[in-house]
């Protein structure tokens, strides 16, 4: 199998996609991401950034696997209490990855990947699945990372590989993605307004309140967790972890 000179679908001519094809590129990864608030130290590109990278980082731990354009904005209806957050409804985000699916699958991919590189997308990606599969082709299949808590968890470990401040990862602004933000986009982050968020417990009821009432509700700056002690360190090994797991999931 030889190497495109590059992984992007969007920044490939379609000779080189059609030469990648034959040569054994079938499967594609797609982020879904968001624009929405990310405390006040973040900006709102957070999670589509981090989709970018972390499709990139995923695809190039796979086999015969290219990236297609990331969908940046996503399911943030419980961040609306925040201006500058955009929202798409559940049904819209639906038909954006089935268009996706179906596109890419009449090229010939044969494994489609989602991977949301935000919270509130997990849930709408896994219900969604059924649909989408009967939707491509019948060799193709279409998968997703849905593992919300696995995803926290993979966070923690990471932190806690380099500091003993794991227990600031609370999945929102952290430390663990501002860190990773500290790699992607450092000139965008106001690092003298990190600060901690909520940092209490989070039952099923907390989560559950998160969806209904909204971030604000439980948050009056938007951030999950403690946004102090980010470093472009711990967000490299943050990206490389999350990437790990994802990859893990998706071959399985
Ligand atoms: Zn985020």
């Amino acid at each position: 199998m030889s190497h495109p000179t590059r992984l992007l679908l969007e920044e490939m001519t379609w000779p080189e996609v059609e030469a990648a094809l034959e040569d054994g590129y079938r499967t594609v990864v797609v982020a879904v991401g968001a624009v929405e608030q990310h405390g006040p130290h973040l900006p709102l590109l957070v999670d589509a950034a981090r989709g970018d990278r972390l499709a990139v980082e995923v695809a190039s731990r796979m086999e015969g696997t290219l990236v297609a354009p990331t969908i940046r904005v996503g399911c943030s209806e419980h961040h609306m209490h925040f201006p500058g957050t955009l929202s798409l409804r559940r049904s819209t985000l639906e038909a954006l990855c089935l268009d996706y699916a179906v596109s890419l699958s009449r090229h010939g991919f044969t494994k489609i990947c989602f991977i949301p590189s935000h919270g509130g997308n997990f849930g709408p990606l896994a219900d969604m699945l059924d649909d989408l599969n009967r939707a491509v082709a019948p060799d193709s299949r279409v998968v997703a990372y849905t593992d919300l808590t696995g995803f926290l968890g993979v966070w923690r470990e990471a932190v806690a590989e380099l500091t003993d401040l794991s227990e600031r990862v609370g999945g929102h602004a952290d430390i663990a993605e501002s860190s990773e933000i500290m790699v992607i986009r450092p000139d965008l982050v106001r690092e003298e307004r990190a600060e901690p968020g909520y940092t209490g417990d989070f039952s099923e009821a907390f989560l559950d309140r998160i969806f209904r009432d909204g971030f604000r509700s439980v948050t009056p700056n938007g951030i999950l967790g403690d946004a102090r002690g980010m470093s472009a360190e711990i967000g490299l090994r943050c990206l490389e972890r999350s990437a790990e797991a994802m990859v893990r999931a998706l071959t399985d």
